[in-house]
């Protein structure tokens, strides 16, 4: 029997559905670490570049929560949203290449899922039935993945499934796609991502894994509409015809996934392999438009063109695993583009930073940046990091626990209190300078109950914060439980230290500068969490002009 007749004509669920948004699942297939969250965004990116409003949402299979509470050695960095969702790193990727913010939605994980469908449980709303994975589990996945679809805003979700099609944990999300591509079979396509490895011994591209892991998710009843193969060296023809018979997809929907120099480069790479034509085809959705990449390609000329280069010292502690500052990194990139200037980054690990090789490790830089974190590990590195800049006045940009540790030198080596600090690390400091804020104290809970997510901040003028942004007020992104400690502020302000950023409900201090520095900024917020390709921080882009004056001193 030909499977298609088994397919309901006009499903109950098409009724309901508010409009006709397409959805596009990305799995991925023989290995994790292929990038489906750049193919993804760089899908997402061709499509609206053809006028689609498109948006990405990333399923977690595992079971925290969220990776709020992962320590970024497990998991990279933890990227926060303008709603104050604690995500997967993927959603900085989706919003550095669609300049679209996202929000709780976009990010869903097993645990998220389950908790839900437990409350329910509790509240009785499954009216006695046995709750079970299918339908229960599936539902809710279904649920999460139109949410978004729902409404009415995206022509175009992409759900990028997490994890690697076969593991136990994401069958779940496999067939709650199966269901979904049943219940909406035109709106509906499956983009599988696999690996062509290259055996040098034989001097051969491979295709049995691919066809595997085809073969797996066909065990689990959902046929790929698009194969996008991760290969070292060119697909021929030959070879494109071979995994289209084997996989049961037509030859133009094998496309060709090479490595790329750079990430922005992928979605000229797909555009190439006309990733997006297929899927618009399969999708039923126009092609005539053609994608304005041109913004797109002049920021990739001035990436590779640069006339100038600075070297940026970034302190931290978790330096060895590069993905836990992701957003900071990428932050420079778009920087530097900016600024016509190469960005070079020194990873420099807090933890063997001393006083006998600060200078050493320290003195070519033409700007240091010190990382966010929690605990205590590496901040008195951090603490040398700072002083070094503000001594040496070398531009300094301190981030969250960055601007802190600049708080915490500036009141131990400018206003003589010994030992400052802040009460993350010594609550018994005679000069508590950072403080846990009010609200949280009596906080027992460790996920998600920080303050997160943007908030408003005025700032001041003639200050550098306010030249970089143009405008006294601005919103940005916030992670932490520690500020600083307004008793102590008129001592910092008679010393030279302005709090030239401030909430303007709360009197929180939200930025820090030393008018006598070239450039000195401490941010409690994470301005990294909003630069993208489009709109490079102006924070980062002003920090980079000044380490490029700097250099040329
Ligand atoms: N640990 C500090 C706090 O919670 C800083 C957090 C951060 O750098 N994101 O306030």
């Amino acid at each position: 029997m030909n499977i298609v007749t088994l397919r309901p004509v006009v499903t109950l669920h098409k009724l309901y559905m508010s409009n006709s948004t397409k959805y596009i699942f990305v799995t991925g297939g023989v290995t994790s670490s292929l990038g489906k969250g750049i193919i993804a965004a760089s899908l997402a990116k061709l499509l609206q570049a053809r006028g689609y409003s498109t948006t990405i949402q990333k399923l977690d299979p595992y079971i925290n929560i969220d990776p709020g509470t992962l320590n970024p050695y497990e998991h990279g960095e933890c990227f926060v949203t303008d709603d104050g969702a604690e995500t997967d790193l993927d959603l900085g990727h989706y919003e550095r290449f669609l300049n679209v913010p996202t929000s709780q939605a976009n990010n869903v994980t097993t645990g998220r899922i389950y908790q839900s469908v437990i409350e329910k449980e509790r509240k009785g709303e499954f009216l006695g039935k046995t709750v079970q994975v299918i339908p229960h589990i599936t539902d809710e996945i279904k649920e999460r993945i139109q949410i978004l679809g729902n409404k009415g805003t995206y022509d175009i979700v992409i759900t990028e499934i997490g994890g690697t099609v076969g593991d136990i944990e994401s069958l779940p999300y496999v067939e709650a796609v199966r269901q979904m591509l049943w219940e909406f079979e035109n709106d509906c396509i499956v983009v599988h991502l696999t690996l062509v490895p290259y055996l040098a011994a034989a001097g051969e591209l491979k295709t049995k894994p691919t066809q595997h892991s085809v073969k797996q998710l066909l065990e689990l009843g959902v046929q790929p509409d698009i194969l996008c193969c991760r290969s070292e060296h060119e697909l021929d023809l030959t070879l494109r015809q071979k995994i289209a018979k084997f996989c049961n997809v037509s030859v133009n929907a094998v496309i060709e996934a090479r490595d790329a120099s750079s990430i922005y480069e992928v979605p000229l790479l797909m555009q190439a392999e006309e990733l997006d034509k297929v899927v618009l085809e399969k999708l039923g959705l126009s092609t005539k438009t053609i994608p304005n990449l041109d913004s797109w390609k002049q920021f990739l000329n001035r990436v590779e063109n640069p006339s100038k280069s600075v070297t940026i010292g970034l302190v931290g502690k978790y330096v060895e695993l590069k993905d836990s500052y992701k957003s900071i990194s990428e932050s420079f990139g778009h920087a530097g583009a900016a600024n016509d200037c190469r960005v070079n980054i020194k990873w420099i690990h807090s933890e063997k930073l001393t006083k006998a090789n600060l200078e050493s490790e320290l003195k070519e830089l033409d700007g240091i940046l010190v990382a966010p974190g929690f605990g205590s590990r590496g901040i008195s590195g951090k603490i040398e990091a700072v002083r070094y800049a503000r001594e040496k006045n070398v531009p300094f940009f301190g981030i969250c626990l960055g601007m802190q540790c600049a708080v915490i030198e500036f009141a131990r080596h400018k206003l003589g209190f010994e030992d400052a600090h802040t009460t993350e690390i010594a609550e018994d400091s005679k000069y508590p300078v950072i403080s846990m804020m009010e609200e949280q104290k009596s906080i027992a809970n460790l996920g998600g109950t920080m303050r997160l997510g943007a908030y408003k901040c005025q700032l001041k003028p003639d200050s550098n914060s306010y030249s970089a942004y143009n405008s006294d007020l601005i919103f940005e992104r916030h992670r932490h439980r520690f500020e600083f400690n307004n008793d102590y502020l008129q001592d910092f302000e008679k010393a030279g230290m302005i709090a030239t950023g401030k909430n303007p409900e709360t009197g929180l201090v939200e930025v820090v500068e030393i008018p006598s520095h070239p450039w000195f900024v401490g941010t409690q917020f994470h301005p990294e969490y909003k630069s993208t390709v489009e709109n490079p921080h102006p924070l980062f882009v002003a920090f980079i002009n000044a380490a490029i004056t700097y250099n040329n001193n």
